[in-house]
């Protein structure tokens, strides 16, 4: 709309190769998130979803003549805390247009949308790209062009009958906010971060609920190619991109279809595609419609949106930690950037973790999160609200170790049973006799017989101080793991090399 301006110095480490030299992506975002509110942007009709099919529709969401639209002011909180959250610019005054078009699931024939005054102007969401192999994370700001409120549009049902189509309202009405960024995206996986930073930020606030497979969030994801650091090419639109698995492969897709064109010698057509999952190709839908192609114009039912800082600084009040912020306080308590980013990327592993953590040791409750706990739910395909396991447990596991009760070793089957049956750890290690064995005799005892069964071994830990590890390994496999390990590594030592 505007000039584009490049922020981004070319990396090599983004670039597509082509027949004689690399290219360069560039892509910019309109993601459309479904605000979290109870009833509709100009309506009382409920946005609750999976209701029965247009069970949700009130006389100004079916566009019944003579209705008038009434702004619902939980939206404009929500759409103001969003950009709050996004650093952004808030605009006090907003204005509501007429974007016109006819489509059977518009009842109106127009959307009432926001171009020319949006609620909130420029922002920036800062991404962490990776990590590397050397598990370091790269820090990279995107620009965010705006955010508006718009309507949502009902769904058309083209498979439910054999010679007719039907039409489903109940989102019709639904507040939306549409986030644009600026075109400073460079590669598929920064488009990633783009996205999941956005949804985490958007959940944070809960302002959107982020569940792109039930619709509430998805990205019209705009794709050019060009010489490295060169002039902006043009873009294709790919439309409603519901996941963040098909948005990268509709743009590896539709960067190898630009490059392949131009190679040729040709030129790409400005047009909006459509990305077929299925088949994993973008097709063309339309060429690209201008602003001018709707005729926009402010609309006559609704005034123009005012309110005062008073509003904003109070709505700015009750914002939560965000995920940046808490980064950087866990990377401030003693975790890793690499630790901090993957409890942080989540608000709900992140109050899990902050709740484990409470009162213990950061990095090991974090190891126990995020190694544990997390790889045990991954491989169990589940959520961490299914979690089998609770942040107590969790925590008195953690506790066993620290006071002696177990030692690591036994902590990972105490944390399997757990996994598996449930129960209290202090309980589980009582009942399974799971203790470690701290009592000096019984270890020594053990450590003496495997030192009179292996006296050629011992004449060579003598030499070789590292054999030790086999005879700790024997002794810890004589006391069924329990040993103490700190224990018998003294008396090993104290008895082999005296
Ligand atoms: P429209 O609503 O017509 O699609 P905008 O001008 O608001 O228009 O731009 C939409 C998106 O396209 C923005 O996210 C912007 O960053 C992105 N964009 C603009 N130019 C390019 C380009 N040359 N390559 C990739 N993305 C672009
Ligand atoms: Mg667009």
């Amino acid at each position: 709309m505007t000039g584009l301006i490049d922020t981004r110095t070319p990396n090599p480490k983004n670039f597509f190769s082509g027949e004689d030299h690399d290219w360069e992506l560039v892509i910019g975002l309109e993601v459309h998130a479904q605000v979290t509110s109870n009833a509709k942007l100009f309506s009382g009709a409920s946005t609750e979803f999976g209701s029965e099919q247009n069970a949700n529709v009130s006389l100004v969401d079916a566009a019944m003549p003579g209705m008038l639209p009434v702004i619902n002011e939980e939206c404009v909180r929500q759409a103001v805390k969003t950009g709050l959250g996004l650093n952004a610019k808030i605009n006090n005054r907003s204005v509501f247009d007429r974007k016109n078009y006819f489509y059977p699931d518009l009842p109106q024939g127009y959307q009432i949308s926001q171009l020319y005054h949006p609620i909130v102007g420029e922002g920036v969401i800062t991404i962490q790209v990776g990590p590397d192999k050397q598990g370091q994370f790269e820090s990279v700001e995107i620009g965010v062009e705006r955010l508006h409120l718009e309507q949502d549009a009902g769904k058309s049902m083209h498979d439910q009958h054999p010679t007719m189509s039907f039409v489903d309202l109940n989102r019709s009405g639904v507040a939306l906010m549409e986030i644009v960024s600026k075109p400073d995206i460079r590669s598929i996986d920064e488009a990633k971060a783009y996205v999941t930073k956005l949804r985490s930020i958007l959940r944070y606030l809960g302002t959107c609920d982020g569940n792109m497979d039930q619709g509430s969030m998805r990205a019209d994801v705009n794709v050019s190619v060009r010489e490295p650091g060169g002039e902006f090419g043009t873009r294709c639109e790919i439309k409603n991109v519901n996941s963040i698995r098909f948005m990268g492969q509709a743009i590896e897709y539709e960067a190898r279809r630009q490059i392949d064109i131009l190679e040729e010698g040709g030129t790409v057509d400005q047009e909006t595609r459509l990305f077929d999952p299925v088949k994993g190709e973008t097709r063309s839908m339309r060429s690209k419609e201008e602003a001018h192609d709707y005729r926009y114009f402010p609309d006559p039912d609704l005034l123009p949106l005012e309110f005062d800082d008073a509003y904003v600084d109070g709505i700015r009040a009750e914002l939560p930690e965000l995920p940046d912020a808490k980064r950087n306080r866990f990377i401030g308590e003693g975790l890793s950037e690499y630790d901090a980013s993957i409890l942080v990327s989540d608000k709900s592993i992140a109050d899990f973790y902050e709740k484990v953590a409470d009162g213990r040791d950061a990095k090991v409750s974090a190891n126990w999160v995020i190694n544990d706990l997390l790889g045990a739910l991954n491989k169990a395909g589940k959520s961490l609200e299914e979690s089998p396991v609770s942040a107590d447990q969790l925590g008195s596991i953690i506790d066993l170790i620290k006071d002696g009760t177990i030692n690591g070793k036994i902590a990972k089957d105490v944390f399997e049973i757990v996994l598996e049956k449930g129960g209290d750890p202090a309980e589980i290690v009582e009942k399974e006799g799971m203790a470690q064995v701290t009592d000096t005799g019984a270890i020594e005892a053990a450590v003496d017989e495997i030192i009179a069964a292996n006296p050629e071994k011992v004449q060579q830990a003598i030499e070789k101080p590292n054999m030790i590890g086999w005879f700790v390994g024997q002794v810890m496999k004589a006391t069924g793991g329990k040993a103490n390990p700190q224990a018998v590594n003294e008396l090993l030592r104290k008895k082999i090399n005296g």
